[in-house]
Order: structure tokens, then sequence, then C-alpha cells
């Protein structure tokens, strides 16, 4: 990216990854380009207003100067005299933006329509193939889907491959295989990056676990004015009575490598405790784990 760009841009994501790496990745590398604004359909937990994962992440964002808006629904695309107007609606009242370009970002669906599936038998709802828990499909039992083209879980490449070893387990040893889905980390690689496992605060109360929640703010820790980062945040997650980690949250501070140790101590069943009685090497970003929980 660089030169021949737009000095305008606006990009409209829902929430997605690749969406917001192009934003950002646009508007570090371009001297003479501006992102107007990047409009969110989404309002979950990872991008929901009032969530201090998403506060975290907006703040650097209007920092270099892109202006955030989520659930947000946008109408219309118009052209006006010498620019191009997004029309979006926000708690019921319209609001536009003015860019050289639009960009859309929006998300993807696999194509699985195009392969005929009725010709084989395989029950779908014009979208979605149907399958069961072993990813088999529930009307042919010679079928199995996995990857992007399984509704539903994330469109991960470390997730297709999962699936797609268990897949080939049910083929050989019959269909007993289910994935699971509760331990999986994931990472925005935006700068800060965003990084997730396990539960939201608000999903593990709904679930009614009573839980120990701590949030870090931790710009001025060491590791943080080391590496001189504007944003790191985290937010842990732990289940009270067993001590068990629920879920764990990042805003930069190499939460995009941290997010893996609580997914494997999730995965193995190893305490916050425990975590906490491991020794580090020291100074890393690992090494303030301890202090997170
Ligand atoms: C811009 C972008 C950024 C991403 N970044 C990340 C990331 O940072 N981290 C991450 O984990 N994931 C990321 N992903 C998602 C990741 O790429 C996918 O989840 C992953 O590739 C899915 O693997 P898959 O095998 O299901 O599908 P694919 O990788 O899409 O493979 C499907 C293959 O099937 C072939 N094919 C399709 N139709 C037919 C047909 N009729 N006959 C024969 N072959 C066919 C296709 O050509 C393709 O090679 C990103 C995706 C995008 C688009």
């Amino acid at each position: 990216m660089g030169n021949g760009y737009p000095r305008d841009l606006i990009g409209y994501v829902s929430g997605k990854a690749p969406g917001s790496k192009v934003q950002l990745g646009v508007v570090r590398d371009g001297k003479d380009m501006t992102l107007t604004a990047s409009l969110a359909e989404r309002k979950d937990d990872t991008a929901g207003k009032g969530d201090p994962e998403k506060a975290a992440s907006e703040d650097s964002h209007e920092r270099i100067g892109i202006d955030v808006h989520t659930g947000v629904k946008v109408k219309r695309i118009e052209k006006t005299a010498k620019r191009l107007r997004t029309v979006f609606e926000v708690d019921g009242k319209e609001m536009s933006v003015k860019s050289d370009r639009v960009v859309n970002g929006a998300g993807r669906i696999a194509n699985v329509i195009a392969l005929d599936l009725d010709a084989g038998r395989i029950a779908h709802d014009g979208f979605r193939v149907a399958v069961d828990e072993t990813m088999r499909s529930t009307s042919n039992p010679g079928v199995y889907v996995c990857g992007d083209a399984l509704s539903g879980p994330p469109q991960l490449s470390p997730l297709a491959t999962y699936e797609g070893r268990l897949v080939g387990r049910n083929i050989v040893e019959g269909p007993k295989h289910k994935p699971d889905y509760s331990s999986l980390p994931s990472a925005v690689y935006t700068v800060p990056a965003l990084a997730t496992v396990g539960l939201s605060e608000a999903k593990a109360k709904e679930k009614g676990i009573k839980t120990r929640v701590q949030v870090n703010n931790m710009e001025y820790w060491f590791s943080t004015r080391q590496f001189a980062e504007t944003v790191a945040w985290s937010k842990i997650i732990v289940d009270e009575g067993s001590d068990a980690i629920v879920g764990a949250h990042f805003v930069g501070h190499a939460g995009e490598e941290l997010v893996n140790i609580f997914g494997l101590a999730m995965k193995h069943g190893i305490k916050a405790s425990a975590i906490r009685d491991f020794i580090f090497a020291y100074p890393t970003f690992s090494a303030d784990i301890k202090s997170m929980l």
C-alpha cells in the first residue's frame, strides 16, 4: 500500500479480524491517507460498546484518526458531487460519513451451494450444510464438513486443520469425535492486537459461574514501558470455586502470544494458583501473567 491510494478511506466491517487489519494497515502505512470511519454492525462482547476491551481498542483507533461507530446498520452509499456518502443508522438515528472510497470488509460465507448439494442428498438451508456434532451431514453419512464450510464456529486457519483431523479420524474410526471449541484462543493482529480465549465476563455470569475477575490496566508496568506501548490491558476471569481459568482477554501487551498460555491452561485444567506458582523467565511479557490473575 502507499502511493496512489485515496486520501480518505472508509472501511465498514462487522467486527471481523481481516477488516480491522486492513483498516489499521492502511492508516499506518499511508502518509497522506486518513481512514475516515469504521462502521461495525456487531455489538458483541469483544466488540461491544461499553466493554473495556472495545474501549481500549477504540481509544487506539481514535488516537490514529479512525472514528469508530459500533452497532450500526449501513443503509446506502450515495454519490455526491465529488465523493461518496455512506449513510448509516445508529440507535434509530440516521448519520453519514463522506469519503473518497468505501471498503466493504463485512465478512464472507462459504459458497457451498455451488456444489449442487441436492444431487448428493446433502441437507442444507441454502447457505449451510446441516451437520451433527461429529460434523457429519445429517442426511448423507458419507459426507463430513470442516473448516470455513462448517457454519457456526469461527473461520480460522488452525481450526480448519483441527476439524479436518477430527473428520479424518471420524471417517476411519466411526463418527465419535466432536470438536471442542471451549479453549480456542484467537487474535486480531492490529496494533495493539486484540486477543481472547474462553468466556467473556458477561457470558460467564450468564452461565451462573461465580467469578473472580481481575482487570489490569498495564500501561505503566515495566514491560509496557520497555516496549513503549500506549495501550496494555487485560481481563482474566477465574472460577472462584474451582480456581479454573474461565476466560482471558487482552489489548496489546503481547496478548496474541499470552492468550495461548491461557488456552493451554484451560484445555489441560491448570489452575490459576498453579500459574501464579510457576517461575517464568524474566523480563518477559509472560512473567507478567503472575500479576494478572
Ligand atoms: C483476508 C483473510 C485473512 C485471514 N487471516 C487469518 C488469520 O490471521 N488467522 C487465521 O487463523 N485465519 C485467518 N483467515 C481464515 C483462514 O484463512 C481460513 O479460516 C482457512 O483458510 C479455512 O481453511 P479451509 O481449508 O476451510 O478453506 P480454504 O483455505 O479456503 O481452502 C479451501 C480450498 O478448496 C478449494 N476449492 C473450493 N471449491 C472447490 C471445488 N469445487 N473443487 C475443488 N477445490 C475447491 C479452494 O480453491 C481452496 O484451495 C483469514 C481469511 C481471510 C480471507
